[in-house]
Parts: C-alpha cells; sequence; structure tokens
C-alpha cells in the first residue's frame, strides 16, 4: 500500500490541528495524534479548537493534554468562537487563522472534511485551505445524524491499544457530552474497525482522512 511521507525523511517541524468544536479533534483523529506524538516527540503540535464555554473549554485541554502527552513542544490554543453561527462569524474566525502563522508555518494541516454537512465544520475546511495555500492538508471525519460520511482516500492504522487509549479519553474528558445518543465507545471503535477494514490495518483499526491533492515528488 502506497505510504505518504509527508515529511521528506525528516521529521515535521510544525503540525496544525484544527477542529470546531470541543472533541472534534479527538474524534476525528485522536488515534492519529497519539500516533504522531509518538514518532515525532520533537515537533512542535498545534493545536487550535474554536468553540467552546467554560465546561467544554476545560474537557478539551484535559482531552488535549492527554492525546498530548509526550510531546515535547505543544500549544493548545481553545477560542469562544459560537458554536453554530461560524457562517456568520466568518470574518472573525478568517483573522484568528490568520494567527495561526505566528506558530510556525505546519508542514501538516489536519481539519474538517469538505463536505461535512456541519455548518461549523464547513467553514473552519474553507477557511483552512483559504489561509493555507501551499500545505498538506488532511481532513478528518466526524459521525454524525446528517449521514455524510463519505470514501476517505487516506489512512493511519492504529493498534487496538491506540483505539482504546483514544475511547477513554473521549469517555473520560466528556462527561458533558454522555447524553448525547451517539457519543458511546461502540460508535468510535464501529468506524475505526470499517476504515481498517479498508486500509487492511494489522489490528483491525484505521482513522481515515480525505487528501484533496498531493504532490508527488519523484
Ligand atoms: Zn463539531
Amino acid at each position: 500500500m502506497l505510504e505518504l511521507d509527508f515529511s521528506r525523511g525528516r521529521r515535521p517541524e510544525t503540525v496544525l490541528f484544527l477542529g470546531a468544536h470541543c472533541d472534534d479533534i479527538e474524534i476525528g483523529m485522536g488515534a492519529t495524534v497519539i500516533r504522531l506524538v509518538e514518532r515525532y516527540p520533537e515537533t512542535h503540535f498545534v493545536w487550535a479548537t474554536l468553540s467552546s464555554d467554560d465546561v467544554r473549554e476545560r474537557e478539551t485541554r484535559a482531552a488535549a493534554a492527554r492525546l498530548l502527552a509526550g510531546a515535547q513542544r505543544s500549544t493548545v490554543l481553545v477560542e469562544r468562537f459560537k458554536g453554530s453561527y461560524f457562517p456568520y462569524e466568518g470574518a472573525s474566525i478568517k483573522s484568528f487563522f490568520e494567527t495561526l502563522k505566528q506558530h510556525g508555518n505546519p508542514d501538516v494541516v489536519f481539519t474538517h472534511y469538505r463536505q461535512d454537512l456541519h455548518q461549523d465544520h464547513r467553514i473552519t475546511n474553507e477557511l483552512t485551505w483559504n489561509t493555507f495555500r501551499n500545505h498538506c492538508i488532511f481532513e478528518y471525519e466526524i459521525p454524525k445524524y446528517d449521514g455524510d460520511i463519505g470514501i476517505p482516500n487516506v489512512f493511519v492504522p492504529v493498534s487496538r491499544a491506540c483505539l482504546t487509549r483514544k475511547i477513554e479519553v473521549l469517555m473520560e474528558c466528556f462527561p458533558s457530552q454522555h447524553d448525547k445518543q451517539w457519543f458511546t465507545r461502540d460508535t468510535f471503535e464501529a468506524i475505526a474497525r470499517l476504515r481498517g477494514i479498508e486500509s487492511n490495518a494489522a489490528e483491525g483499526f484505521a482513522e481515515a482522512f480525505h487528501c484533496r491533492k498531493a504532490v508527488l515528488g519523484l
């Protein structure tokens, strides 16, 4: 299977994670964050969650701290843009995106999927591509009521232990979400298992991403 070596043989200096809401980065790519930190502990990881309140900020900061444990350098930004209103707050969110450049030029950017039907996720995706014009961008997926799961084309195989760590972080750090019918261990395990099937993952699990374009360096 094709392996994308986005670092061209060197470690990425800076990796940027973008999420509209507290728990998005964690759900979409929590296991990949763990793998990246394990493989590149010296990389600067920049984590930006765009909307929150007091409770949810505490939750996502606790989750980020656990997923980023082992990183020698990390920056966690949790903003207060109003959830569900991103299309109407575009200018101020765009201004925030511009400030992200002061944290280093990211070698890789992870963001929401372009076809995600949640309006906040979609705006986050659009501003990612609008702001980072010469960057390697991977788009993660979030299962939801709207039924917008697509056919991803990039996979990160993860071990059962790594997936278990991710799910423990989700279940332990986000008590405010436990009343949501979809916020359950089996949701997170099910999608990882499906993506594991699609990528022939050795231990059966994977997280999946959409890569809209890539450069083949020959
Ligand atoms: Zn979200």
